[in-house]
């Protein structure tokens, strides 16, 4: 049966890395392409990164009841819309989400089945926001408000199937492999 595998993780946890490593490891998974209201970063690409469009497209689709799930996040909507789901499940394929602890909990609610969900922990609160700021890419005001929304998401951990500290790299994408693993029922080259 396709899977949804659910990544979530306080924004600096190191989770689009791992979202990567997965890609180009288990050809069984493809990347779910949230839609956001948030402007692009850096070199993000419609389409690729996420599907950009207006807060008043975005409401008319939640009206329209075409997301799986939507969260409002850092004061921006993003949702993942129902034709992506279907469409992979339709052709076989197991789906690698990457969403916030919301849209995971309405996830696990809709397809309790198919979700398996991880929580990527960052060692520790100091240690994700030396992570954020060595990023460069987010202003003061934004990286206070997700260090603020992280130490939130973090103490709903218990909520997810799973926990996976990324204190190492290596060793934190090892387990969730092994995790991954048993869960599609196969093993990656
Ligand atoms: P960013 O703006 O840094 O790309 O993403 C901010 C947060 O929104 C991250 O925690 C990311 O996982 C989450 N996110 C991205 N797409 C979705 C989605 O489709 N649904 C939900 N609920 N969260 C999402």
């Amino acid at each position: 049966m396709p899977k949804l595998i659910v990544l979530s993780a306080p924004s600096g946890a190191g989770k689009t890395t791992l979202c990567l490593k997965l890609l180009r490891d288990f050809p069984q998974l493809e990347l779910s392409i949230s839609t956001t209201t948030r402007a692009p970063r850096g070199l993000e690409k419609g389409g690729v990164d996420y599907h950009f469009v207006t807060q008043d497209h975005f409401k008319a689709q939640i009206a329209a009841n075409r997301f799986a799930e939507w969260a409002l996040v850092h004061g921006n909507y993003y949702g993942t819309s129902k034709d992506v789901i279907e469409s992979a499940f339709g052709a076989g394929k197991s789906i690698l989400l990457d969403i916030d602890v919301q849209g995971a909990a309405s996830l696990k609610k809709a397809y309790p089945q198919e979700c398996v969900s991880f929580f990527i922990s960052p060692p520790s609160l100091v240690v994700l926001e030396q992570r954020l700021r060595s990023r460069g890419t987010d202003s003061e005001e934004s990286i206070q408000k997700r260090l603020n929304n992280s130490r939130e998401e973090m103490a709903r951990a218990a909520d997810f199937d799973h926990t996976i500290v990324n204190d190492e790299l290596d060793r934190a994408y090892s387990e969730l492999c092994s995790r991954i693993d048993s869960a599609l029922g196969a093993f990656h080259g």
